[in-house]
């Protein structure tokens, strides 16, 4: 989060380098970075409002801290944000944002409520479903995703930030974020640090701790239908798999002393593996 926008253009270019055939999501990623800060820029506070003296009891309960649950919040910006992000792809991969505008513009697709959706990680699944359902091998859903994720990212950050550490200290032990509800794609190990893990949220970009063996979307804890999987030459990933649920998230293994990765952009260097994972059955 304290990373510098320099550095991560750095880091785009350097795994545009290495993976040339992800250039043009790199360079959308890149693009998204620019807007993100000037979004910051803008904020005056976050729309979201937190209720200190519940933020114990909210995380005792496995609540996280933002919901919508009878709360109305003026999406207005995040709104602007979400449209100036699909002039990303008009700019960047005109043909595609065609079909994305199509999306956007039909009558199921409804913003406002994949966001709420996101919130209540019960519905989440059945509300990205029923958008793939209807526009189904449609690869512009995962980058509808993205920005949509990505539309309230400004606002929910800047309440990570302020009440990340709280946060921590409370012994959150749920598989989903505490500060927005939002299930993690990807995650983290560090060598040395046996048994821990830290799983990141995309929508609000908090990283929380984790057991390393333990399915974070059903809680599974039994070694034998836990695994993960590799690819040759790509060592620094793993692919971690519940074979209860059938469900998998990416993991990004650390050297001891390495830098902290910006997992935003790794997500994107990795998307071949989640086409191995869905390939396997895993969602
Ligand atoms: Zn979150
Ligand atoms: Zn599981």
């Amino acid at each position: 989060m304290v990373e510098t926008l320099q550095k991560s253009l750095k880091t785009i270019e350097d795994y545009k380098a290495a993976n040339p055939h992800y250039t043009e999501l790199l360079d959308i990623m890149g693009d998204i970075l620019i807007l993100r800060e000037e979004y910051r820029r803008n904020m005056k506070g976050s729309i979201f409002q937190v209720e200190e003296n519940l933020i114990a009891k909210k995380m005792e309960g496995g609540l996280p801290l933002i919901d919508f649950t009878g709360k109305q919040y003026d999406l207005t910006h995040p709104k602007e944000y979400f449209d100036s992000l699909i002039s990303i792809a008009e700019k960047r991969i005109p043909d595609a944002a065609k079909s994305i505008a199509a999306i956007i513009e039909s009558p199921q697709f409804s913003w406002e409520k994949i966001i709420r959706a996101s919130f209540d990680h019960k519905i989440e699944e059945s509300d990205a479903q029923i958008l793939e359902a209807d526009h189904e091998g449609d690869e512009n859903i995962d980058l509808i995703d993205l920005f949509t994720e990505e539309s309230l990212r400004p606002e929910l950050e800047s309440v990570a930030q302020k009440y990340g550490q709280t946060v921590e200290k409370s012994g959150w032990s749920e598989g989903y974020c505490p500060i927005c509800g939002k299930e993690p794609k990807i995650g983290e190990i560090r060598e040395g640090e046996e048994g821990k893990r830290y799983l990141f949220c995309h929508q609000c970009g908090y990283k929380w701790y984790f057991h390393r063996i333990k399915c974070p979307f059903c809680g599974n804890e039994e070694q034998h239908s836990l695994a993960y999987f590799e690819v040759e030459g790509e060592e620094r990933y793993r692919v971690d798999v519940c074979n209860k649920c059938r469900r998998y998230i990416k993991t990004v293994e650390l050297p001891k002393s390495s830098e902290e990765p910006n997992l935003d952009v790794e997500d994107i260097a990795t998307l071949h593996l989640d086409m191995i994972a869905s390939d396997e059955g895993y969602n």
